[in-house]
C-alpha cells in the first residue's frame, strides 16, 4: 500500500478508490486475472464501478510502472503486480497462467546481447502447457 501512494504521489496523479482497489486485488492474487475478472470480483464492493473504469485503472497502473501487462495471445491479455522479472506458463487448455519462479534468465539477456546490436532493456518469455488439471 505504502508503494502506491508514494508512486501516485511522486507523479501527482490522484489516487482512486477504484485504483487502489484494482491493484489491492492484484496484490492479493497469483492467478493472473483478465481486466474482467477483476471486474467480477470487485462488483460486489464496488457495484457502481464499470468494466471501462477498471481498463482505465489498470492502464494507469501500468504507466506508473505497478503493475504489468501480459498478452497472452489473441488479444487475451492478463494482469500482474509482480514487478520481478520472472517467465509466465499458460495452460492451452483452460487459459490458466502461473509464474515461473527460481529460474534465472540473466544468461539468456547475456547470450541475446552477442546475437544483436540492440541494447535490450526488456523481455517476456512464455511457455505453454498442459496444466495439473487439465493432465488428468
Ligand atoms: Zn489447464
Ligand atoms: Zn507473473
Amino acid at each position: 500500500m505504502e508503494n502506491i501512494t508514494t508512486v501516485f504521489k511522486e507523479k501527482k496523479l490522484k489516487l482512486t478508490p477504484q485504483r487502489i482497489a484494482v491493484y489491492k486485488y492484484l496484490q492479493s492474487t497469483k492467478e493472473h486475472p483478465s481486466a474482467e475478472l477483476i471486474y467480477k470480483a470487485l462488483q460486489p464492493t464496488y457495484p457502481t464501478m464499470s468494466l471501462a473504469t477498471v481498463y482505465k485503472a489498470l492502464k494507469t497502473l501500468i504507466s506508473v510502472e505497478l503493475i504489468i501487462e501480459l498478452n497472452v495471445g489473441e488479444g487475451n491479455f492478463r494482469y500482474d503486480c509482480n514487478m520481478k522479472p520472472h517467465p509466465h506458463i499458460q495452460c492451452v487448455n483452460c487459459g490458466k497462467v502461473d509464474d515461473i519462479e527460481g529460474i534465472s534468465f540473466s544468461n539468456v539477456l547475456e547470450d541475446v546481447k552477442q546475437y544483436t546490436n540492440y541494447d535490450v532493456i526488456a523481455t517476456r518469455l512464455y511457455f505453454y502447457g498442459l496444466c495439473e488439471n487439465c493432465k488428468k
